[in-house]
C-alpha cells in the first residue's frame, strides 16, 4: 500500500494536460456535497481551493460519499471498533454507530461502490477527508467518537482501505506538504513551503499516537 506520505506518490503521477487532466476522486464533503452525517459539508467545502488554484483545467474532481451511498444523509455516525478499515475488510473489526448498531456491511458496500467509481473513472489519485470511519487515511477514531475521553488510532477508514487495496493513491486533506508537492507538479512556479507537514507529522499525532502507521 502507498500511504499519503509515501515519497513515491507524487512522482508516480503522470503529467496532466487540459485534454487529459488528473482525475481526482474526492470525498464528497471536500467538493461541498452536503453529505456529512448531519447534512452539512463538514465545513470542508473550500478545503481544496489552494490545491486547485493553479490548475483547474488540469484537474477533474470526481466526488463520492461512500457513507451516503448506503446509509443516506442525515445518518448516525459510523466508527471503527477493534481495528481500522483494513481490519474491517478482513473481518477482524466492526463498524458501529453511537447507538451500537452494526453498520459494517453498509460501510463495506459503500467502500466497494467507491472503488467501482475509481475504476470506471480511471482515477489518478484520491483526496479524502481524514479522521472519518470511511474516508480517514492517517488518523481515525477508535470506538465511538462520542466516548469521553475520545480515542484515536493511526490507520485507515473502510473506503480508504478498499481504495488502497485496489491500487488507488490516497492523500488526506490534512497532508499539506503532499498537497503542496502536487500543486507544484501542476504549476512549476509554485514553491513548496518546506515547513508544511503531512498529518502524520503533526505534533499532536506524534505526541498522542507514537509509532508507525500500521498500513505503512
Ligand atoms: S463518508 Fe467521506 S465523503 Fe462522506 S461525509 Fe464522511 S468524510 Fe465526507
Amino acid at each position: 500500500m502507498l500511504l499519503p506520505h509515501h515519497p513515491e506518490l507524487v512522482e508516480r503521477l503522470r503529467m496532466p494536460t487540459p485534454h487529459d487532466p488528473w482525475r481526482v476522486l474526492v470525498s464528497g464533503c471536500l467538493a461541498a456535497w452536503r453529505c456529512g452525517v448531519d447534512g452539512s459539508d463538514n465545513g470542508l467545502g473550500g478545503a481544496l481551493e489552494g490545491f486547485l488554484a493553479s490548475a483547474r483545467d488540469r484537474v477533474r474532481l470526481v466526488p463520492f460519499c461512500p457513507e451516503q451511498h448506503t446509509l443516506g444523509t442525515p445518518r448516525t455516525t459510523p466508527d471503527l471498533h477493534g481495528g481500522d478499515g483494513v481490519d474491517v475488510l478482513r473481518g477482524r473489526a466492526r463498524v458501529r454507530d453511537e447507538h451500537g448498531v452494526d453498520l459494517t456491511d453498509a460501510m463495506i458496500e459503500g467502500a466497494r461502490a467507491m472503488v467501482e467509481v475509481a475504476r470506471e473513472e480511471r482515477i489518478d489519485l484520491a483526496i479524502l477527508t481524514d479522521a472519518r470511519g470511511a474516508c480517514g487515511s492517517q488518523v481515525v477514531s477508535l470506538d465511538c467518537r462520542f466516548d469521553v475521553p475520545r480515542k484515536h488510532q493511526r490507520g485507515v477508514g473502510v473506503a480508504t482501505a478498499a481504495l488502497l487495496e485496489a491500487g488507488v493513491l490516497v492523500v488526506s486533506q490534512r497532508d499539506f506538504h503532499t498537497l503542496a508537492r502536487l500543486r507544484a507538479r501542476l504549476d512549476p512556479s509554485f514553491v513548496v513551503d518546506p515547513t508544511l507537514r503531512d498529518h502524520h507529522q503533526h505534533p499532536w499525532v506524534l505526541e498522542n499516537l507514537p509509532g508507525p502507521h500500521p498500513r505503512a
